[in-house]
């Protein structure tokens, strides 16, 4: 079964969805108000997860936080996400005191984190060490390689995007991952430089993976089913 470990699943049109239900989708929300959306998605392997995304911080409040608290107690949480630290972003701190505040919640709740760390991909994992977080997926994973042992060490996950094949910093973190720290995913309805991200585009992933790492297309997909199973089991 094809794997979408990250994707805006809200925000692709109701009658597509349909078309992805025979797939593993990991639906990752934005702020308050994609969370509640989420929330509301059903399929059989849609996995749900609420979440303020650090491009959202700079317009929430501890409000924001408290209400994300009480609609993760009450609705069918699966997952955090998607969270975490954007250094490219402003107000670097405001971000920090929200990530901290969705870590504690995601191991209180007992579910795994499915984080946005660019440019901050260190300081995303001295959160998780500091408050001891098991599970945790780096989506599209583009940091540094000499960072990828200590990610392995800790049991976590990247996640492999179509634009593998053109972005070179990524291609180089594929290159370098063991097997075993392999997903994959679309970041779908995004539109990464002229390409509108989609989650059957995961194909394109397990091509990149399959030929990077030398095994069959087969064995990618049954690869990454199995590493889905380890993330999202406790
Ligand atoms: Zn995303």
């Amino acid at each position: 079964m094809l794997v979408d470990a990250h994707t805006h699943f809200h925000e692709i049109p109701p009658d597509e969805r349909a078309k992805y239900m025979g797939m593993w989708i990991i639906a990752v929300a934005d702020d308050l108000e994609s969370s509640a959306e989420t929330l509301k998605l059903e399929g059989e392997h849609l996995v749900r997860c609420v979440g303020i995304h650090p491009w959202s911080v700079g317009g929430a409040s501890s409000a924001h936080l408290d209400e994300l608290e009480k609609l993760a107690y009450r609705g069918e949480v699966e997952c955090i996400g998607e969270v975490g630290l954007d250094r490219r972003r402003k107000g670097f701190s405001k971000q920090l005191e929200f990530f901290r505040r969705q870590v504690k919640l995601a191991i209180d709740l007992g579910v795994p984190l499915n984080l946005h760390a660019l440019d901050a991909w260190r300081d995303v994992l001295e959160v998780l060490d500091h408050y001891g977080a098991e599970r945790a997926l780096f989506h599209w994973y583009s940091g540094p390689t000499s960072l990828l042992p200590e990610l392995e060490e800790r049991g976590y996950f990247i996640s492999v995007n179509p634009c593998v094949v053109f972005q070179r910093k990524h291609m180089k973190a594929l290159e370098q991952a063991s097997l075993e720290m392999l997903l994959t995913e679309s970041d779908g309805p995004y539109v990464y430089r002229g390409v509108k991200l989609e989650p059957s585009m995961v194909r394109e992933s397990l091509k990149a993976i399959a030929k990077v790492k030398g095994i069959s297309l087969a064995e990618a997909e049954e690869l990454v089913e199995e590493n889905l199973m380890r993330y999202l089991s406790r």
